[in-house]
């Protein structure tokens, strides 16, 4: 890699160039930053999650715990493919109004995550990054529809290709994902205990794990039926803030999965750079000096 110029000033890249460099964006340097998205072509992942209770045997973060494996799985994967692809800090809030009552449900206003995630995303994009992805793992219509809202307000400004949402919960990608997902019953069930043993299994308190029954609510579905009217998951009947089968989770079964939401991912992130490029090559979206 070249030196390159910032501010006027002629700064080192770093040895070995980005591909070297960590795939955390909080672990880089300023001066590592600025070599990784000198090409104009850096993508920036960002994931998404909430703290809020995932059953007796899962921790409050279990949603951060899944974007940022899934990110970091995707950042090497598309780093492989030749893309500067950096995983942002994650965000660790979000829209939970189902959890409260139980201990550790931090919720966002809508309003709120929707400013923060337009800003965290304007900023990438004047930092260099040609691309911003939200990575979400969870799974609130409400929060999802916020993060919906922030990418158009971006799109709005920027241009329709430079942020997307690679989203679990479309046709597209859900129907790639585990039954116990496709019917609705996956908060810290067997899917995404799965993903937090693959992940992190320290974390996963097996003790506990072995002696949780099956519980076969559908909170996808008892959302709809509530039609719009506030429910909490002890009203629905997770009195201990889970629905699914734990007990079943496996690493084997997490892998399986973080395959599925790699391919999910590395798939809009190169669909949108193309999109990018066609759009730029008939002088839709002027291209920028880089300096
Ligand atoms: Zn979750």
């Amino acid at each position: 890699m070249t030196e390159q110029r910032e501010s006027g000033r002629t700064i080192p890249a770093p040895a070995g160039g980005w591909s070297s460099c960590s795939l955390a964006m909080g672990e880089l340097t300023t001066e590592e930053l600025a070599a990784l998205v000198s090409g104009g072509n850096a993508v920036a992942l960002v994931p998404l999650g909430s703290t809020e209770p995932h059953g007796p045997h899962l921790p409050l973060v279990t949603d951060v715990v899944l974007s940022d494996e899934a990110c970091l799985r995707a950042a090497r994967s598309l780093r492989d493919r030749g893309l500067p692809t950096a995983v942002a800090p994650s965000i660790a809030y979000g829209v939970t109004r189902y959890a409260r009552g139980f201990r550790g449900a931090i919720g966002l206003r809508e309003e709120t995550l929707i400013a923060l995630l337009a800003d965290v995303g304007r900023a990438l994009l004047d930092d260099g990054f040609a691309h911003v992805a939200f990575v979400n793992n969870h799974l609130e219509p409400e929060h999802v529809d916020a993060i919906d809202r922030a990418v158009q307000e971006i799109r709005d400004e920027r241009g329709p290709t430079c942020v997307s949402f690679p989203n679990q919960l479309g046709k597209r990608w859900g129907r790639t994902l585990t039954d116990e997902f496709k019917q609705g019953n996956c908060h810290a069930g067997q899917y995404e205990t799965s993903l937090v043993l693959a992940a992190r299994e320290e974390l996963v308190r097996r003790e506990l794990l072995i002696d949780l029954p099956p519980l076969p609510i559908s909170l996808s579905a008892a959302i709809r039926a509530a039609d719009g009217k506030d429910l909490t998951f002890a009203e629905i009947g997770m009195e201990r803030a889970y629905t699914g089968a734990p007990a079943h989770g496996s690493r084997e079964e997490g892998e399986q999965s973080y395959l599925r939401l790699v391919e999910m991912i590395v798939t809009e992130v190169q669909e949108h750079l193309a999109e990018e490029g066609e759009h730029t090559a008939r002088g839709e979206i002027p291209v920028l000096e880089k300096t």
